[in-house]
C-alpha cells in the first residue's frame, strides 16, 4: 500500500489488547469460516433446504416444504430456548435484548410472561442453546420456521426439542459443497500469499474439527488448484509444519483425545497412539492443545490462535491456554457499512442520554417531583428498533442501540486481534505492535469529560479575554 493512502475499515485488524507480532513464534488455524469462507447466502441456503427435506424426509409434516431461506432474518450468535422454542438476543448477563417465536417478534409484556425478569439462567446449556457459528444460520432459520409452523398448527407438539440432534450432523452439507466448490467456497489467492510469508518466520499449523476426507478437498481447493505456472506443484500440507484434523474443539483445548495419524493415501487412521516426533507433511487426528505445542516446541503465550468460533476457538483457547487469539468476523464488513451510515442514530440515542440526564440534574432524595420521561423513552426505543432494522430483523451481530450483545462481550474480552478476515494480516509488516486503544471506565470516563468541559470553559474565558 502506498504511504499515506487510508486503509478501509473492512481491511484493519482491530484490537482489544496489544500485542506484539514479532513476539509470536506460531500461527494456528481453523480452517471452516477461518481458512475457508463460505459464500453467503447461498451456503447458508443449501444447508437449510437440506435439513428441511430431512425433517420431512424422516416424518415432519411435508408442509415445511414451503419455507425457503431468508437471509435477512437470522443474526449468528442468538440464544435458542428449546422449553419455548423462542428464539432471544442475549447481552453478557442473560438480559433480553430481542425476543422472537417464529417470525413474530415479542414486545415487553408478552416477554415478562415467558420471562419475568426478561432474564435467562445461562447456564442452563440443556435449555439455552447459543447459536455461535456461521454454520448456525440455517439453524438458526429453521427454528423459526418450525416455531411459526407448530404454533399455526395444531396437530403437534413439542417436536422442537428433538429436532436438535440430526441438525448437527452436517454429513450431507459437506458432501454437496465438495461437489460444487466454486458456488460455496470463495477463493482468494492471497491466502497462499498470507500463508507462505507466515512460513518463512513462524511455525504453522491447521487445527480443524473437520475430517480428513473435507480438509483435503478444501484445502487443495484453496491452494492448489491454480493455473500451473511452470513450478512444481505445491502441496496444500507443505504450507504447514502441522495439521490436525477432527480436533473436537473446544474438547482439544482441555484434556482432548487420542492423537493417531492418518494414511493421507487412504484417508484412514492408523491403528494405536501415534507417540513419536513431528514428521513435516505428516497429518494427525484428534489430540489435544497440549500435544501440539509439545510437538511444535512452543509455549502457549507464543502461539496466535486465529478462529471463528467464538466459543470453541477463542474463548477456550484464551482461557483454559492463554494462547494469543485472533477471532474472524465475517460480518465485520457489513456491520462497519452499516455503522457508517447509520452512526447518526446512534449519536442521537447518545443526546437522549444527555438530555435524559438533565432532567434529574437538580434533584436529590428529597426531591418528591416525577418528571415524565415517557417521551424520550418511547423515543429511543424507536431509534434502537430503526438502527436494529438496518442490519436485518433480528439486528447487528454486536448491539442492540445502545447495549451490547452477548457476542460483542465475548469478543472483548477473550480475543486480542479481530477482524474481518485473517487475510488482513497481509497490510502489517511480522514486526508490528497492535496497539489497544485505551479505554475508559465510567467514572474515569465522567472524570474525563468534566475536565474537558472545564477545559473548553476556560478556552471560550480567555477567547473573551483576548
Ligand atoms: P465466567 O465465570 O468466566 O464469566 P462461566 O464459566 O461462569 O464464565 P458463563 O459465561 O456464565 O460461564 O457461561 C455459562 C455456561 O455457558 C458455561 O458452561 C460456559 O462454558 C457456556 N458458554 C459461555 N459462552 C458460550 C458460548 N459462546 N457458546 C457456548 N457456550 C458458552
Ligand atoms: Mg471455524
Amino acid at each position: 500500500m502506498k504511504p499515506g493512502l487510508k486503509r478501509g475499515f473492512d481491511q484493519k485488524v482491530f484490537v482489544n489488547r496489544s500485542l506484539t507480532l514479532e513476539n509470536i513464534k506460531c500461527y494456528g488455524f481453523d480452517m471452516d469460516y477461518t481458512l475457508a469462507v463460505y459464500k453467503s447466502p447461498d451456503y447458508e441456503s443449501l444447508g437449510f433446504e437440506l435439513i428441511r427435506d430431512r425433517m420431512v424426509s424422516i416424518g415432519y409434516p411435508h408442509e415445511l416444504l414451503r419455507y425457503t431461506y431468508d437471509p435477512s432474518f437470522p443474526t449468528r450468535g442468538l440464544v435458542i430456548d428449546t422449553t419455548y422454542g423462542n428464539l432471544l438476543k442475549v447481552d453478557s448477563n442473560g438480559n433480553i435484548l430481542v425476543c422472537s417465536h417464529g417470525f413474530c417478534f415479542l414486545k415487553g409484556e408478552d416477554i415478562h410472561k415467558y420471562y419475568p425478569n426478561k432474564f435467562i439462567q445461562r447456564d442452563d446449556t440443556d435449555r439455552f442453546y447459543i447459536l455461535n457459528t456461521l454454520f448456525n444460520l440455517s439453524e438458526t432459520y429453521i427454528y423459526a420456521c418450525l416455531a411459526d409452523f407448530f404454533t399455526k398448527c395444531t396437530r403437534y407438539t413439542n417436536l422442537l426439542k428433538d429436532t436438535m440432534d440430526f441438525i448437527h450432523d452436517t454429513g450431507t452439507l459437506k458432501e454437496r459443497t465438495i461437489k460444487n466448490l466454486e458456488k460455496y467456497v470463495k477463493k482468494d489467492p492471497n491466502i497462499r500469499v498470507l500463508l507462505s510469508r507466515i512460513k518463512e518466520v513462524a511455525k504453522v499449523f491447521l487445527a480443524t474439527n473437520s475430517d480428513y476426507g473435507y480438509t483435503e478437498a478444501i484445502m487443495k481447493y484453496l491452494l492448489e488448484d491454480y493455473i500451473k505456472t511452470g513450478n512444481p506443484k505445491q502441496s496444500w500440507r507443505s504450507f504447514f509444519d502441522l495439521v490436525v484434523v477432527d480436533t473436537r474443539k473446544p474438547l482439544f483445548f482441555a484434556e482432548g483425545t487420542v492423537l493417531r495419524q492418518v494414511d493421507t493415501n487412504t484417508g484412514k487412521l492408523r491403528i494405536g497412539t501415534y507417540t513419536g516426533d513431528l514428521q513435516h507433511g505428516t497429518v494427525y487426528s484428534g489430540g489435544s492443545s497440549d500435544i501440539v505445542c509439545d510437538l511444535l516446541d512452543v509455549k502457549g503465550k507464543d502461539i496466535l490462535y486465529v478462529g471463528d468460533h467464538i466459543f470453541g476457538d477463542i474463548l477456550k483457547s484464551k482461557k483454559r491456554q492463554g494462547w494469543k487469539t485472533f477471532l474472524v468476523v465475517p460480518e465485520l464488513s457489513k456491520e462497519l457499512q452499516v455503522w457508517e451510515e447509520k452512526k447518526n442514530l446512534f449519536e442521537e440515542l447518545k443526546r437522549l442520554d444527555v438530555f435524559l440526564a438533565e432532567f434529574y440534574k437538580h434533584m436529590d432524595s428529597g426531591s418528591r417531583e416525577c418528571p415524565d420521561i415517557r417521551d424520550i423513552q418511547t423515543r429511543m426505543k424507536v431509534l434502537t428498533y430503526r438502527m436494529d432494522m438496518s442490519y436485518g430483523q433480528m439486528g447487528s451481530l454486536l448491539r442492540s442501540g445502545s447495549r451490547q450483545t452477548l457476542f460483542a462481550s465475548q469478543l472483548i474480552r477473550y480475543a486480542d486481534l479481530y477482524s474481518s478476515s485473517f487475510i488482513n494480516l497481509l497490510h502489517y509488516p511480522f514486526n508490528y505492535l497492535f496497539m489497544a486503544p485505551p479505554v475508559l471506565m465510567p467514572h474515569e470516563l465522567a472524570a474525563q469529560n468534566s475536565a474537558d468541559f472545564a477545559s473548553s470553559e476556560l478556552s471560550a474565558v480567555t477567547k473573551t479575554e483576548d
